[in-house]
């Protein structure tokens, strides 16, 4: 059977690329239903793009990469579409959209642009192999028991990355991409939870507070959560795409502002008052009670001189921590690192060596902080490459 092009992956970015890749367009995934993530994400809500997005919020081996898809198909352009279709949302917090209903609209959504594209959808279908025979690509394929051999001018590798290997998630765009002679950078779990293999947090776990998390240059003001395997909540899941192992993270428990000036006004007007009492009136009490077991917090406020308080600011504000490790692909939100971006055409997503091949999505290295930036590159990527194959002659 011949395709004009062949998309494997329905996800995000696949799906979008089928909307505008012309006639002629086959989709291929192994699983049942497609945008799989999209529907679990965002708690069933889809935190479907950012109204900040911008090349500030990725990471990428080649920074600059990912500026021209996003300038050319931007957030404004998903929002649009998503108002033509009448799905309602809202913003929750820093600029993050969610559907009013349910992530499946978008998906939805999605089918209903590739329905209006004539764009086919081929689900529980096994990529066997992939080759190219120097004018077009030939894709075997299982599907219902049988093998067939489908023959395209354009491949496009929408499989996504390694994470959550439990929805589907596989190498497949990795391995293509070596078979094509394709870089591929070191991936790793990025967005996921930190472990600490003695279970320090266990006790308090389930507390949250909002933090100033840094490492390795980047900081987040947002929201952490002890839990009974270490630490999580956006601060943490933010903070890990820049961790390295075995690097200490360090926490600002008052990303407001030093404590330092009210503890001594305090002193001053309550000196007979408990230190940890006092301090469980900016900080959770079960946090203050973890914090008294790894350091002196004995004593009423008026026992502190200025240097103790001075210093004791100065710990809170600096908490280091040194992770075990993360909770890796099993329930990481994105893969950093992926399909080397000197590839590819930053304007068309199409592999420089290898014409028809594109590379869209997550399998590109490029990864979006938490809060919508990553559906934003799977629009814009897809977006891009979807015109570029409607373009070509
Ligand atoms: C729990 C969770 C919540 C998330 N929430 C958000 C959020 O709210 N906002 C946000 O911006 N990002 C979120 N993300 C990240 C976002 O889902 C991904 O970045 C995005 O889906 C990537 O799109 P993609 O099309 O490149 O890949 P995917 O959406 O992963 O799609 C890849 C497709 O390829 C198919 N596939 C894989 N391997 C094969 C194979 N060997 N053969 C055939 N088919 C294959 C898969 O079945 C899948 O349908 C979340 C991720 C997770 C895991």
């Amino acid at each position: 059977m011949t395709w004009n092009t062949l998309i494997l992956g329905a996800g995000a970015a696949g799906m979008m690329c089928a909307a505008h890749a012309g006639g002629r367009t086959l989709v291929l995934d192994h699983a049942k239903a497609a945008g799989e993530k999209i529907r679990i994400s965002g708690g069933g809500r889809c935190n479907f793009t950012n109204m900040y997005a911008g090349p500030q919020n990725f990471l990428s081996a080649n920074p600059h990469f990912c500026k021209s898809a996003l300038s050319r198909y931007t957030q404004w352009d998903f929002i649009d579409l998503i108002t033509r279709h009448g799905i309602a949302y809202h913003e929750k917090t820093l600029g993050q959209l969610f559907c009013d209903t349910s992530a499946k609209e978008i998906i939805a959504m999605l089918r209903a642009e590739m329905d209006a594209a004539h764009a086919e959808l081929w689900l529980q279908t096994k990529i066997v192999s992939v080759a190219h025979t120097g004018t077009e690509f030939v894709v075997e394929i299982e599907k219902d028991g049988l093998r067939q051999t489908l023959n395209a001018k354009n491949l496009v590798l929408a499989t996504g990355g390694k994470s959550i290997p439990k929805m589907g998630a596989t190498g497949l765009a990795y391995d293509i991409a070596h078979q094509f002679g394709l870089a591929v950078t070191d991936t790793r779990a990025g967005l996921v939870p930190f472990t600490f293999s003695d279970g320090r947090f266990t006790p308090i776990a389930g507390v949250a507070h909002p933090v100033r998390a840094s490492a390795n240059g980047a900081q987040f003001d947002e929201a952490m959560l002890f839990t009974h395997r270490g630490l999580s909540g956006p601060a943490m899941l933010q903070i890990s795409s820049y961790w390295q192992e075995t690097h200490s993270i360090s926490l600002n428990l008052f990303p407001n502002g030093d404590p330092f000036e009210e503890l001594r006004t305090r002193r001053q007007a309550q000196g007979r008052r408990n230190l940890t009492t006092e301090l469980a009136t900016l900080l959770p009490s079960r946090l203050v009670e973890h914090l008294s077991g790894i350091m002196d917090l004995s004593g009423n406020l008026a026992d502190q001189s200025d240097s103790a308080l001075r210093s004791l600011c100065d710990v809170l504000q600096h908490w280091e921590l040194q992770p075990s490790g993360t909770e890796g692909y099993r329930t990481a939100e994105v893969t950093l690192g992926g399909i080397d971006t000197n590839a590819l055409s930053s304007k068309t997503m199409e592999a420089k060596a290898v014409p028809g091949l594109y590379v869209i999505g997550e399998a590109v290295d490029v990864t979006g902080w938490l809060g919508g930036f990553n559906f934003q590159w799977a629009w814009s990527s897809g977006w891009a490459a979807g015109k570029a194959i409607a373009g070509r002659p």
